[in-house]
């Protein structure tokens, strides 16, 4: 790879951050804060909270593995995704290549940021061709996006092709792992150490249940991590996130529940929608969500509107052609979606 130097945006290499009250002490021996011109009362919300999240990062840590100098949190996965753009893209200049279909964040950071966006078809069956994603690539390519297991199409891209790009691409290549935990596929997030072009994506909106919380998790090599920590609001994470993600995480064995359940139901889904005359595909997925080819799937998604069931309709998104993507939900959820899809057009 290129030095981070190289990579880097040079105004935010260059970039002296902003220094906090909270950044500036750290100690933990002081008991009397008037540092910050806070209110005195009204504890514990009239404190601002910890802007490297010291204590959150340390469950992070135990529960994925992952030194916590190698951890940077975010206000969702969203706030790692446009971070990634304003530290290593310069507006107008540089490009970024992605996997297509995927994640939509990813084009609209681009656009936001005014960076071109390249955008390279998976092969027949969703995988990933190493080779032509390269291909894809120049001097101003700075960031390589890649899904994993990959949103919507559900499957997971295949390792020695994710190597490939990981030894050949010389910018940041940064996978997206928020549907990890429903996969048997192995992380990538234990090859930041060797690996300093890495970025992996985790967040607690999927399977640890936490959408509203806004948490996501970016693992890096500690120079990124801190190139993302002098770009980032100081106060991102506020109190109530910290803390309640902080119980979450204590209580891993609750996720584990939840997966074994959901991915259960997304086998009994599978089937189920398989033996629908108005289905012509079920794409295998290693995802908490299906992707179904149907006959007319504008037509499904507008009947299911109408008896108040909404899933995703993917039918204009590249090679997703009829395409609804489908989170697998409660079973009784799911079992009044499969009522509704019974009762279509009879
Ligand atoms: C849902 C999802 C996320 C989660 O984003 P948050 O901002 O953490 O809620 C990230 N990446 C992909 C591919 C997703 O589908």
């Amino acid at each position: 790879m290129k030095a981070l130097e190289q990579l880097a945006r040079p105004n935010i290499w260059r970039l002296k951050p902003y220094s906090c009250a909270r950044n500036e002490y750290s100690g933990r021996s002081a008991t009397t804060f008037l540092d910050a011109n806070e209110n005195p009362y009204n504890a514990p919300y009239n404190r601002y909270p910890d802007p490297l999240q010291a204590e959150l990062k340390a469950a992070v840590a135990k529960v994925k593995g992952v030194p916590a100098e190698n951890i940077f949190i975010g206000n969702g996965s969203d706030e790692a995704i446009d971070l990634a753009y304003r530290c290593f893209t310069r507006p107008g200049a540089d490009n970024v290549v992605a996997i297509a279909p995927t994640y939509g964040m990813y084009k609209v950071c681009a656009d936001i940021n005014d960076v071109e966006y390249r955008a390279v078809n998976l092969d027949e069956g969703f995988r990933l061709n190493a080779e032509k994603t390269l291909s894809a690539c120049d001097e101003n390519t700075k960031l390589l996006w890649l899904c994993s297991p990959n949103n919507p199409t559900g499957n997971s891209l295949d390792r020695s092709e994710v190597e490939t790009i990981l030894d050949l691409f010389d910018g940041i290549v940064i996978i997206d792992e928020a549907y990890s935990d429903f996969s048997k596929a192995k992380t990538f997030r234990h090859d930041i150490a060797k690996r300093p072009n890495l970025i992996v994506l985790n967040t607690m909106s999927k399977a640890w249940g936490c959408a509203a919380l806004r948490l996501g998790m970016a693992f890096a090599d500690k120079a990124i991590v801190g190139l993302f920590n002098k770009v980032k609001y100081p106060y991102n994470i506020n109190l109530l996130t910290q803390q309640l993600a902080l119980k979450a995480l204590q209580d891993p064995f609750q996720v584990d529940k939840w997966v074994k359940t959901i991915l259960l139901e997304r086998e009994r889904m599978a089937d189920a929608f398989g033996l629908l005359p108005i289905c012509n595909k079920v794409y295998p997925s290693e995802a908490n969500f299906l992707l179904v080819e149907m006959a007319d799937a504008n037509a499904v998604y507008d009947y299911l509107i109408g008896k108040g069931i909404v899933v995703r309709n993917r039918s204009s998104v590249t090679l997703c052609g009829n395409c609804l993507r489908i989170t697998i939900g409660s079973k009784s959820e799911n079992n009044e979606l499969l009522s509704a899809l019974r009762q279509y057009g009879g």
